[in-house]
């Protein structure tokens, strides 16, 4: 399949197992949707990166010497060898595992049976049919949805997001301030102010920091396995 980059840092975003612990990160090449806030432009291109078996990458991630992964993207579900990789990792390396999806897949039996944790980030800008997605897989284990918000119309549709979900008791939603457009206490303020018209933020909502941004300010990846 194709990697982007294989490295270790910490995993400063929403997940089960932990925000701000370390990881190994798979980034899979290629992905189905062009958002205008995407940082990792450098995915979209399939047929970049570079080629790898299923067996050298867990290879890697044995030696690597960390209990956790993040697969992530680019869209890892648009990448054929996904569900392979994501079972052997949890069933072969005992591996802890975060799967970072835009929401656009259906999850593949395969991997859907793995205590996985899934954390789709919504698309307010592409109406991302997270709904459809969902109905399909008929029911959710472990959810984080993390809805990047840059203004405060963003901040209204991210509201009825969470209101249209909120009956699904295993997800989480996490409110991630879109860099140089909102701060993290603009956002804190709207979700304190609008408390009684939309009870339902302050019990299901969180302020996504991203712990990644403090802690490597400058962006270095530091451990860089492939
Ligand atoms: S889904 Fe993710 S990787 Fe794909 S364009 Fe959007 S932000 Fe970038």
């Amino acid at each position: 399949m194709r990697i982007n980059e294989i490295f270790g840092s910490v995993d400063g975003e929403v997940n089960r197992w932990g925000q701000g612990k370390p990881t190994l990160f798979i980034r899979l090449q290629g992905c189905n949707l062009r958002c205008s806030y995407c940082d990792t432009k450098y995915t979209w291109d399939e047929t970049q990166g570079k080629e790898m078996e299923i067996d050298q990458i867990l290879e890697v991630v044995k030696q690597s010497g960390f209990g956790k992964v993040t697969i992530t993207g680019g869209e890892p579900l648009s990448c054929e060898g996904f569900p392979e990789l994501a079972r052997r990792l949890v069933q072969e390396l005992r591996m802890q595992v975060s799967v970072e999806t835009n929401g656009t897949y259906i999850i593949p039996a395969e991997v859907w049976a793995q205590p996985i944790c899934w954390v789709v980030d919504y698309k307010l800008e592409l109406n991302t049919p997270i709904v459809r997605f969902m109905n399909d897989i008929g029911s959710w284990r472990t959810a984080w949805v993390k809805i990047v918000i840059g203004s405060y119309d963003d901040f209204q549709q991210a509201v009825g997001v969470v209101e249209s979900l909120a009956d699904l008791s295993d997800f989480s939603f996490a409110f991630s301030p879109l860099f140089g457009k909102v701060s993290e206490e603009q956002l804190f303020t709207w979700m304190v102010e609008n408390r009684f018209n939309h009870p339902i933020i302050l019990n299901k909502a969180i302020v996504n920091t991203q712990l990644h941004k403090i802690i490597f300010p400058k962006g270095e990846k530091n451990f860089i396995f492939a």
